[in-house]
């Protein structure tokens, strides 16, 4: 299967409408993966065929790991992995509040406690001491959020879980191709979850993945997936039997075979958008490093960064409104930037339902007061990468003055 080149023609670029807009993140289908879903329309199995094996296969080669579970999102892999390590009521669960909302949701629909342990400033990764300091008896797991495409400090958090006898979940929907030294992100935690959501590194429309090298944990998370029932219908099918029994209560989290021969067909790009994704960044790295009052967030120099956010600090000494001020200002130059994230424990449902208060995790508050994501994603050509650098400098250099 050959590879695209990751430089956009003319012709792909994304210029529809009026005003040309550079969005923070985007797909890339090409006519390869067109064909691949078209051939899965004509055949029998629409879902929970042969794609779906072939998808996991697939990517837990290109991951090096013994099992990969496909679901029908990541959000659905975050629950499945829940499910699946037996979160119940009164279990807590230790997460970062800069975070996808999904994150710390995958706990309490179990029924279970989110227990934020603040970031880490200048990496807005999870700290492993104040994850110590969160540790408590009912401590069932610790969820590692790459946040942006930079693995956590696994080493810290692999020792901490040891000592307590706990599970080392990793929220990798960030993260997919990255690395840990030597270790592929997907191979370290005990059960890693990722997203093949439009804006992520591959796609599937919606989809989601779960990795992890125990084989009894996989079954049980591909029991979850289809309500909890022991066999799927081709199975049945091929053993010539109607009978199957439910053992546990699952949901329908399934994957269609046309979204995994369309996984199949991005997974092959993959190499290539890492690369193209570190070339953005490697020119907004040094744009920036001269301009004072933009800060990108700090890489750790053991780590391969698999860039699904750039974000910098866009006023170091600045406030809220400033932030908010540069934000108008990039979508008025036609750039797309966006804010990753709001503080999980500062949005509502956290506040009522778990007491959440505003100066709880300060780190992170004052992160989220400060931080922009620029664009980025391996369609992206030289010149909107140019507008995005030119805009921020002119933007910051305006402040200076
Ligand atoms: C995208 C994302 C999710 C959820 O994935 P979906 O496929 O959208 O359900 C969870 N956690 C993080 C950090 C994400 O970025």
């Amino acid at each position: 299967m050959s590879v695209e080149s990751p430089v956009p023609s003319e012709k792909q670029k994304n210029t529809g409408g009026m005003k040309h807009f550079i969005p923070y993140g985007r797909q890339w289908i090409d006519e390869g993966d067109i064909e691949a879903v078209g051939e899965v329309l004509r055949s029998d199995w629409l879902t929970t065929g042969p794609k779906v094996e072939e998808f996991e296969k697939e990517f837990a080669c290109v991951i090096g790991v013994r099992e990969a579970v496909a679901v029908s999102n990541g959000t659905a892999a975050l629950h499945a992995i829940m499910a699946a390590i037996g979160i119940g009521p009164g279990d807590e669960v230790i997460v970062p509040p800069i975070t996808f909302v999904a994150t710390a949701n995958a706990v309490v629909f179990q029924g279970g406690n989110p227990v934020f342990a603040d970031v880490d400033p200048e990496t807005l990764l999870i700290d492993p001491e104040e994850v110590t300091g969160k540790i408590t008896p009912r401590t069932k797991a610790v969820v590692a959020v790459d946040y942006a495409g930079q693995p956590c400090n696994y080493d810290a958090l692999r020792a901490i879980t040891d000592r307590h006898g706990i599970t080392l979940i990793a929220d990798a929907c960030h993260a997919l191709g990255a690395r840990y030294g030597e270790k592929k992100v997907g191979t370290i935690a005990d059960m890693t979850a990722f997203s093949f959501h439009p804006v992520k590194h591959i796609t599937t429309g919606e989809g989601g993945m779960i990795t992890t090298n125990d084989t009894k944990l996989a079954d049980t998370m591909r029991r979850f997936r289809n309500h909890g029932i022991d066999s799927d219908h081709r199975r049945r099918g091929e053993l010539g039997t109607w009978y199957y029994e439910m053992v546990d209560l699952g949901y329908n989290y399934r994957i269609t075979d046309i979204q995994c021969a369309l996984g199949l067909s991005q997974l092959r790009k993959l190499p290539n958008w890492l690369a193209r994704r570190q070339e953005i960044a490697q020119q907004y790295n040094k744009a920036f490093s001269v301009i004072p009052g933009i800060r990108p967030l700090r890489v750790a120099p053991e780590v391969y960064h698999a860039y699904h956010l750039y974000v910098i600090s866009c006023c170091p000494n600045g406030s809220d409104t400033r932030r908010g001020d540069f934000f108008t200002k990039l979508h008025e130059k036609g750039v797309g930037v966006n804010v990753h994230y709001i503080p999980v424990h500062l949005h509502p449902f956290y506040q009522k339902r778990f007491g959440c208060r505003v100066g709880q995790y300060p780190k992170a508050e004052k992160a989220y007061e400060r931080i922009i994501s620029l664009p980025i994603f391996p369609q992206m050509g030289e010149r909107d990468v140019r507008t995005v650098i030119d805009a921020v400098i002119r933007i910051a250099e305006a402040y200076a003055a």
